[in-house]
């Protein structure tokens, strides 16, 4: 079990809701990370006095400091802040909980130095999946998932010796706020209505994507990557009540299934306890209330984000990489009203289309196919 973490995004929902879960439990917070909100990263300094607070920008980071002559905290900035926030010798865990492709390169550091990372930032294994892999194995660094389909799987594979029993991993999809719509219903939906997701209340990005169904392709690359599988073993049902987080299906036709209220705090609670069980006060799941549990086909038409995502997972190379750039940049001017639901999948099917792909990629190709990808996206617009 965990003793001691640094946290990556700890003002974000994930991070908050870590934060949660590390008083109920008892872990220690060694380091604290966050993009720019000065207020709510003093309020957390204060409460869990970590070693080291980190900042994106210089400024922020001494208007902290001031706020914070008082405390015994160390306060840094920039991508080397946040580098050494992950390699923090007296935290045995890493929780990364940034959102987007910023979360590459402070995972590969905590990974380096052997961390056990507690893994919600998907965008990650989206795009250097194979490198990332490598890297844990190469330095022995375990990766829990906390994305609760990836946590649903591993429970389920827990005392399974052989991935080749398995004959597929089923995710589960929510379908989101737009479920049943079609494709020209969608064109003109607002950020108001993508914002409103029936069953999680989460960053407005991966809101975005729950809408477009793009989360669901982000995490069928994501589960390709943790449980070493062929796009071809990995299946996708939506499931509206958000009850069964995801499932395996065994060579023996036997399918285990892993079930809870949706509740982020259930997925971080166990890569922080893991291998182990701590109990809880939050309210069990009442099977005799929940709704009638109900599984159906992913409509590919209306949201193609899907269908790209899967056909980027067979392509490998820096294809995912590519995808993922440009839906960060179109949901971003979409967060920002500069375009309409609609324009998200066009724009990530012309980035697709005009960016060839890179085989056997090094971090550097990565990051060139992500840089590519949002100027695409950019140009798209103009
Ligand atoms: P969020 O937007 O609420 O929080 C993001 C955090 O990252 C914030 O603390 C922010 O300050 C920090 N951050 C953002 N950009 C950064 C940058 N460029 N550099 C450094 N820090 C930066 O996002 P979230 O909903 O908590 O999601 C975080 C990650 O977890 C995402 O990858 C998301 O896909 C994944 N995830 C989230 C949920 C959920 O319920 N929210 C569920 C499963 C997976
Ligand atoms: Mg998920």
């Amino acid at each position: 079990m965990t003793k001691a973490i640094s946290l990556l995004g700890s003002t974000g929902s994930i991070g908050r809701q870590t934060l949660e879960v590390c008083e109920e439990i008892g872990v220690k917070v060694e380091a604290l990370t966050a993009k720019s909100s000065v207020d709510l990263l003093e309020k957390q300094v204060r409460r869990f006095r970590p070693r080291l607070a980190v900042l994106q920008e210089l400024d922020a980071a001494m208007e902290l400091q001031r706020r914070l002559s008082d405390v015994d905290v160390e306060v840094a900035y920039g991508l080397d802040g946040l580098l050494r926030a992950a390699a923090l010798g007296s935290s045995d865990t890493v929780v990364t909980a940034v959102v987007g492709v910023a979360g590459l390169r402070p995972t590969l550091a905590a990974i380096e130095a052997g961390k056990r990372i507690a893994l919600a930032n998907k965008e990650t294994l989206v795009c250097a999946g194979e490198l990332v892999m490598i890297a844990a194995r190469r330095y022995g660094a375990e990766i829990i998932p906390v994305d609760s389909e990836h946590s649903a799987i591993f429970q389920c594979l827990q005392g399974c010796r052989d991935y080749r029993e398995v004959r597929r991993i089923i995710l589960t999809c929510s379908g989101g706020p737009f479920f049943g719509l079609r494709r020209e219903e969608l064109a003109n939906k607002t950020k108001t209505d993508a914002l409103k997701h029936p069953n999680w209340t989460m960053g407005a990005k991966i809101t975005v994507d729950c809408a477009t169904l793009m989360n669901k392709g982000l995490e069928f690359i994501e589960a390709m990557h943790l449980f070493r599988m062929p796009p071809e073993r990995v299946g996708v049902v939506i499931h509206r009540q958000s009850i069964v987080h995801s499932m395996v299906e065994y060579q023996d036709g036997a399918v285990l299934a892993q079930m809870g209220t949706p509740d982020m705090r259930l997925p971080i609670r166990y890569a922080l306890t893991y291998p182990e069980r701590a109990g809880t006060e939050l309210p069990p799941l009442d099977l005799l209330s929940c709704p009638p549990l109900t599984f159906q086909e992913p409509d590919m038409e209306a949201f193609p984000c899907l269908r790209m995502a899967m056909e980027c997972a067979q392509a490998g190379g820096t294809a995912c990489a590519v995808l993922n750039g440009a839906n960060e940049a179109a949901v971003g001017m979409f967060l920002r009203e500069e375009i309409g639901f609609g324009q998200i999948p066009e724009l990530v099917e012309r980035a697709l289309s005009q960016i060839s792909v890179k085989y056997h990629p090094s971090l550097e190709d990565i990051l060139e196919a992500d840089r590519k990808a949002r100027e695409c996206v950019k140009r798209g617009l103009s």
